[in-house]
């Protein structure tokens, strides 16, 4: 799942990106409004953690024109006790969630986890479960746990992401850089050649042991995640 995180303290900043990154979420970071704005409206985001109190724009400035251009990738803010603004004022103007500063990591994952869940408006409804089924493939995202049939799978970091990202567009044709985009971060400088690899390392897993084709390949297209039983 890719996210973008729009705080000015570069140091809270890149430690909700590492942290995240070990959770198996792709993240970057934007350091002032304006450039958070930029980025929220062109480039495709499944979650955004936005400041309130940022240079350029503020955050309430930001969202009003997240929402204005019909953008409604979830919002998460955070809010400052002492600030000049309240949880009701972030509500009002279109956040989906909002923590109060200082806020524990266990506790900002936790509601990272439920807005991916509810997702934004008109998504498919196989959001709304906690736990991505195909047939007898299951994920369970927040317990980082992977099974088919009665068997658990172990997959890496990047596997597990790779895998809910094609489980959350079941029977689409996804191409290698929507891959990219979503499952790997913006500064990976390399070729589309890295999805063929760990799509690979994901079948050894998920599709041979058990005689599957879950995820097909669709020739100068990209893959398709099979959700019914073939
Ligand atoms: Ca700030």
């Amino acid at each position: 799942m890719r996210m973008l995180i729009i705080e000015d303290e570069r140091e809270l900043a890149e430690a909700i990106a590492d942290g995240l990154a070990a959770e198996g979420f792709v993240a970057d970071a934007a350091h002032d409004g304006t450039d958070g704005l930029w980025r929220a409206l062109h480039e495709p985001y499944d979650v955004i953690v936005l400041d309130i109190m940022l240079p350029g724009l503020s955050g309430y400035e930001v969202l009003k024109q997240l929402r204005a251009a019909k953008v409604w990738t979830p919002v998460l803010m955070l809010t400052a006790k002492d600030g000049e603004y309240d949880e009701a004022d972030a509500l009002d103007l279109g956040a989906d969630d909002y923590l109060s500063k200082p806020f524990s990591y266990v506790v900002l994952v936790a509601h990272l986890r439920a807005l991916l869940r509810r997702g934004a408006p008109a998504r498919p409804a196989v959001l709304v479960a906690a736990v991505l089924v195909a047939d007898d493939l299951a994920l369970d995202p927040a317990c980082r746990r992977c099974r088919r049939g009665n068997r658990d799978i172990d997959l890496t970091a990047r596997e597990f992401t790779l895998l809910e990202y094609l489980l959350r567009h079941p029977d689409e044709v996804i191409s290698k850089t929507d891959i990219l985009t979503h499952v790997w971060d913006e500064n990976f400088d390399g070729d589309t050649n890295i999805v063929e690899v760990y799509v690979g390392y994901l079948r050894r897993k998920i599709d041979a042991p058990f005689d599957r084709l879950t995820i097909e390949t669709v020739r100068g297209a990209g893959y398709r995640l099979r959700s019914g039983a073939r």
